[in-house]
Parts: C-alpha cells; sequence; structure tokens
C-alpha cells in the first residue's frame, strides 16, 4: 500500500532550483532514505511533505491525504523531526515529552508503549533540561516527541548528524523497531554507511534524486572496476592518476584514493606507471554507496 507519493516537486529559491522533479512513493512500513549532501534538497523536500512549505510545482499525498488540500488531516498523522533541535530547550525532558503530547490532544501515559525502548535510557534524566542532555540523547527525545502521538509516517530529517557513533547505532534500532509496528519512515542522512539500513535509498543531488534502488541493487548495479590506492603522498599519485585516460575518475576517499575505470581494466599494469618515492599499495575493491553516488553523479 502507497504511504507517501511525490510527484514532479519543484521547488526554487530565487535562481536557486532546491528541487528539480523529484518523484518516488513509499509503501507501508518502508524505511527510505533520502541521501545526499548538504544543500542538496533534503530539508525542503520534507517541508514540503510535512506540509510546512509549498512546492511550486507537483503533487504530494501523505496517507491518501494532499499537501495543500488536507493539509490539517497529514498534521495529525505524522511525525516530523527538523534537522535543528526542534526540543524546547527550557522545559525538562519529562516537560518536553509531555507539552507534544498535549499538543496533540494525548498523554505520555496514554502511548506510552510506543516510546518506551527510547524513553526508558532517557528516565534517569527526565528532570534534566533539553539543553544539557548529550547529542545522542537529545536526538532520542526528540524521537519519542514525534512519536508520542503515534503518527502513522515519521518523517525525520538528519536525525543522526553530530551524533556519536554508538548513539547513531541505537538510533537506527530504534528506526527498526518502528518499521517492525508497522510505522512508514523517511529519513535523509549526509551518512553514506546508514543507506544499508534502508529498504530503499534515493541518492539526492543538486535538487535532484540520481536513483532510487534498494542499497543490495545500488551495489550489484555498480559497473565499473573499482581500486583502492595508497602510498606516502596521495596527492602526488591523483594527480597522476587523473591523468590517466583509462582512469575514469579518481577522489579521496578516507585515507586513501578511489580510482574507477572501465570494466576489465587490468590493475596489473598500473604499478610500473606510477612514480612515488615510497610503496604504492593498489587493492581491487567492491563499491560503497559513496562510490555508487560519486559514479552517478560524474553521469
Ligand atoms: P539540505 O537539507 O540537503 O542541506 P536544503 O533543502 O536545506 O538542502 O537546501 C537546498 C538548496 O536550497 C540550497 O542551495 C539552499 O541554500 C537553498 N535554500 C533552502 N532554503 C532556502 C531559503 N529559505 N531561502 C533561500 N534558499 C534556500
Amino acid at each position: 500500500m502507497t504511504e507517501v507519493s511525490v510527484n514532479g516537486v519543484c521547488k526554487s529559491y530565487g535562481k536557486t532550483k532546491a528541487l528539480d522533479n523529484i518523484g518516488f512513493e513509499t509503501e507501508k512500513g518502508e524505511i527510505f532514505g533520502i541521501i545526499g549532501p548538504d544543500g542538496a534538497g533534503k530539508t525542503t523536500l520534507f517541508r514540503i511533505m510535512t506540509t510546512l512549505i509549498l512546492a511550486d510545482s507537483g503533487s504530494v499525498a501523505v496517507a491518501g491525504y494532499d499537501v495543500v488540500k488536507d493539509f490539517s488531516e497529514i498534521r495529525k498523522i505524522i511525525g516530523y523531526m527538523p534537522g535543528r533541535f526542534s526540543l524546547y530547550k527550557d522545559l525538562s525532558v519529562e516537560e518536553n515529552l509531555s507539552f507534544f503530547a498535549s499538543v496533540f490532544g494525548t498523554t505520555i501515559q496514554e502511548n506510552y508503549h510506543l516510546v518506551e525502548d527510547i524513553y526508558r535510557q532517557l528516565e534517569p534524566f527526565r528532570k534534566r533540561r533539553a539543553d544539557a542532555l548529550s547529542g545522542g540523547m537529545k536526538q532520542k527525545l526528540a524521537l519519542c516527541c514525534a512519536m508520542i502521538h503515534k503518527p502513522r509516517v515519521l518523517f525525520l530529517d538528519e536525525p543522526t548528524t553530530g551524533v556519536d557513533p554508538v548513539s547513531r547505532k541505537e538510533f537506527w534500532n530504534m528506526l527498526a523497531r518502528l518499521k517492525s509496528q508497522g510505522v512508514t519512515i523517511i529519513v535523509s542522512t549526509p551518512y553514506m554507511d546508514e543507506a544499508s539500513l534502508c529498504d530503499r535509498i534515493a541518492l539526492v543531488m543538486n535538487g535532484r534524486f540520481l536513483k532510487i534502488e534498494t542499497p543490495e541493487n545500488m551495489l550489484r548495479q555498480y559497473d565499473k572496476t573499482l581500486f583502492s590506492v595508497r602510498s606516502a603522498n596521495n596527492a602526488s599519485l591523483l594527480r597522476q592518476l587523473r591523468k590517466m585516460p583509462e582512469i575514469k575518475s579518481c577522489y579521496p576517499f578516507g585515507e586513501t584514493l578511489h580510482a574507477v575505470a572501465g570494466k576489465g581494466f587490468d590493475i596489473a599494469s598500473l604499478p610500473a606507471r606510477l612514480v612515488s618515492d615510497g610503496e604504492i599499495r593498489i587493492d581491487r575493491i567492491n563499491p560503497t554507496i559513496e562510490d555508487c553516488f560519486m559514479e552517478l553523479n560524474e553521469k
């Protein structure tokens, strides 16, 4: 069953095309990831889907309701966690949650079972002011506040940005539990490693979806020869590799370089063609989602 349907959505700010013909559909109980760098258009899309701003053209329906005509219905059945801190800093953990519950005409007690797993971790700090919580704890509280009225669809805009790796992992475990209860989740992230935790992902760049696929298919469909190259002087290697006609692209990737060649490229020939003072390490590697992103972006 289609839960969220986005068709031909465009939105510009002056000359900036924040969204350029975006379209996709999500199924009930799906975790749909929107993955892309800063400025790609993620927040603009979330604001349109959550009825906070209007698109210039195109349409969006959530649970069959139209974002323009039926905005008040949609607001009752969705949870939204905006990218920036959305809590009341001066209120305690408990007061924040009770406030969000009361806005939707419910109470913490009534829907406690929905947030129990997460809120149990926050309970020792329930009298603490929200702005005195750690980054991970703030995000967990924000998720509780977005959940307390039992939404059908959850919109989470970069919920793990700036959160430590352990809390990030815990956060994604929570999303998996919500999914198992039938909640549909649309979540954005700049972290490519979080892509594999989604059922399907959309890679977004400059207001356009480059591709929508399951993470597994995204990796399977990568059809280039990819290898990592590393030496004491990666900058020099990068320059040399970029000059080679058979190397389609080469980019820094953590401590190494990733170089892309056409299928069948013989990497055994490479060491002799590269100049370096020290040892050069070359390995054939499998792509990550980030490599798929680079590849699609090149196209
Ligand atoms: P992301 O969430 O992926 O970082 P945004 O949706 O925030 O991307 O931004 C997409 C583009 O639209 C950026 O170029 C941004 O500068 C521009 N933009 C977003 N909101 C506004 C606004 N209110 N006024 C002007 N430009 C905006």
